[in-house]
């Protein structure tokens, strides 16, 4: 009986970021004015942050 070795290098899937849910970027609205915050419909897109635009949550390490 030989079992069938099977290399399971797999790596582990990628987590996905939870700031950016995988995108790699978010979309915040802009607010002008610091008293008002008034939100306008412009929508900003930023790099995400946390996974510097990958997607995948940060490793930790
Ligand atoms: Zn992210």
């Amino acid at each position: 009986m030989a079992p069938r070795v099977r290399k399971t290098t797999k790596p582990r899937p990628a987590p996905t970021c939870p700031d950016c849910d995988g995108k790699g970027e978010t979309t915040e609205a802009v607010r002008v004015g610091s008293r008002k915050s008034r939100v306008t419909e412009h929508r900003q897109t930023a790099m995400c942050l946390s996974c510097l635009g990958t997607g995948e949550a940060p490793a930790t390490d």
